[in-house]
C-alpha cells in the first residue's frame, strides 16, 4: 500500500475515533469527553498507538498546532472534561494557578465566562478546525 494512503488511514482513523467520544454542542457551550479519563486528574485520554494522549491537547493540537514545548494548555471553562477548542488556550504553570486562584475568587459571586473569544474569533478558528481535519497529518502529539 502506498505510504500516503496508509498515512491517510490512520489520520482519519483518528479524528473519528476522537469525535465519536465527544458530545459536541453548541459552539460556544462544552464539549464534554464522554470517554475515560486519568484517574486522579479528570482529564479525558485516548490511547494512540499505545500512548495516553491527553483529549484536551489532542483537541488543541488538532485546531490550533502545536503546543509549544513545556507549556499547558488551559480551560478556560475550568471543565476538565472539555474539548472545544473554543475554551482551550495555552498557558504556563503560573497561568494555571491563578486560573484557578480566580476561579475560586470568582465562585462566590458570579459565574466564570464561557469563553473569552469572540465570534470572528471563533469564526476563524473554526476555519482552521476544518482545514486541519480536511488536509493536515497529525504530528506527534507530546503526552502530558
Ligand atoms: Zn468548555
Amino acid at each position: 500500500m502506498p505510504r500516503a494512503k496508509y498515512i491517510k488511514r490512520i489520520r482519519k482513523t483518528i479524528e473519528q475515533r476522537f469525535w465519536e467520544k465527544v458530545d459536541v454542542k453548541g459552539l460556544l457551550d462544552c464539549w464534554e469527553w464522554t470517554s475515560r479519563s486519568i484517574r486522579g486528574h479528570g482529564y479525558g485520554f485516548i490511547c494512540i498507538n499505545q500512548k495516553k494522549i491527553s483529549a484536551h491537547r489532542l483537541s488543541y493540537e488538532m485546531a490550533y498546532g502545536k503546543i509549544p514545548e513545556g507549556l499547558l494548555v488551559l480551560h478556560s471553562c475550568n471543565n476538565k472534561k472539555c474539548v472545544n477548542p473554543a475554551h482551550l488556550r495555552i498557558g504556563t504553570n503560573q497561568d494555571n494557578a491563578d486560573d484557578r486562584m480566580n476561579i475560586r475568587k470568582k465562585r462566590s459571586n458570579r459565574p466564570i465566562p464561557k469563553s473569552r473569544i469572540t465570534e470572528r474569533q471563533y469564526k476563524k478558528m473554526i476555519a482552521t478546525f476544518n482545514y486541519i481535519l480536511n488536509n493536515k497529518f497529525l504530528h506527534q502529539i507530546s503526552r502530558n
